[in-house]
């Protein structure tokens, strides 16, 4: 009998416990704010950049949304974070991916300073999460080990298999469950018989972008069964794992809506809060 992680609960006991230190930190005159930058009309970026405003506010943050248009300059783009980089209301600054074809990704997460850094992308917090002394873990993967985490699931020791090696979630998501002592093998496009490997894992992490790629001849019985993917089918929002006929062999899944999607907006609060904390020294 298999049972369902609900990261909308879950998501919940987190953002409730961040509002409580928020609220303390206040007391004692300190804010914690979150600048996020968005360039361009990407609607799927929009709903994130609105929902992390929300999450902001709910929780007592200072929320600042810098809507750019389509067209604004590296250079510009550059010129608002180094701004922000020094401004002492804001501690964490979040610039929405992807941006337009214009503008180097690149150039512009190393331009945020790494304290501020709460999506952990810039290459020093990278090197930090690697060496297992970090700050901050990119929302996702953060709150992945945070799901594993409230539902008791040890990793130690087990066998846990990733499929996607992008920067955000797979590599990152690959270091944590390693740095539990996790033995980790880590898929992609170009992996050879992907089914045998998945069907050793006890902990199967799917982040592929491709809607039910995960099926049940992929999965070990009894497995924890993680769905990252957030895919549109027929304009519905479904994972990577075809959840219907692989339910029945895990002892825990994630849904999707519901599962991990929830996490990455607690996750990001909770790096606003340690920044806040870090930069004034507590
Ligand atoms: P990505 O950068 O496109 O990476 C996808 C990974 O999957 C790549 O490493 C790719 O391999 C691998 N892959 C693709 N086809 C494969 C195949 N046939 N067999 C094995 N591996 C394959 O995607 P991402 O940014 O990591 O995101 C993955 C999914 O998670 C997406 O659906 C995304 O929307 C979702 N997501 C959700 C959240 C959330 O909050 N829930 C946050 C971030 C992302 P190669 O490296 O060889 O190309």
């Amino acid at each position: 009998m298999y049972r369902i992680i609900d990261g909308k609960a879950i998501s919940a006991a987190v953002k409730e416990a961040v509002k409580t230190e928020v609220a303390q930190l206040k007391e004692k005159g300190i804010t914690t704010g979150l600048a996020v930058i968005i360039v361009g009309e990407d609607p799927a970026s929009k709903v994130y950049v609105s929902n992390k405003k929300k999450a902001c506010e709910a929780l007592g943050m200072i929320s600042r949304e810098y809507a750019l248009p389509e067209n604004t300059t590296e250079d510009e783009l550059i010129s608002l974070i180094e701004k922000l980089n020094s401004d002492k209301e804001i501690n964490g600054i979040l610039c929405q991916l992807p941006l337009p074809k214009h503008i180097n990704e690149k150039k512009v997460i190393d331009s945020i300073i790494p304290e501020k850094d709460v999506d952990a992308f810039h290459p020093q917090n990278v090197g930090k999460i690697m060496i297992g002394d970090y700050d901050f873990v990119p929302c996702t993967p953060a709150g992945i080990m945070e799901m594993l985490k409230y539902e008791n699931i040890d990793v130690s020791g087990k066998r846990c298999v990733v499929i996607g090696r992008s920067n955000i979630v797979g590599k990152p998501m690959a270091m944590l469950l390693l740095h539990k002592n996790g033995t980790v093998t880590v898929c992609h496009s170009k992996t050879e018989n992907l089914k045998e490997i998945c069907r050793e894992a006890d902990i199967l992490v799917a982040a592929v972008g491709r809607a039910n790629f995960v099926t049940a001849d992929m999965v070990k019985e009894g497995a924890v069964v993680i769905d990252v993917g957030m895919n549109r089918v027929d304009g519905k929002l479904c994972g990577d794992v075809d959840f219907d006929s692989v339910k029945d062999k895990t002892s825990a899944i994630t849904p999707v809506p519901g599962g991990v999607g929830p996490m990455t907006i607690a996750m990001l609060m909770k790096n606003t809060l340690t920044a806040a904390k870090k930069q004034n020294n507590i």
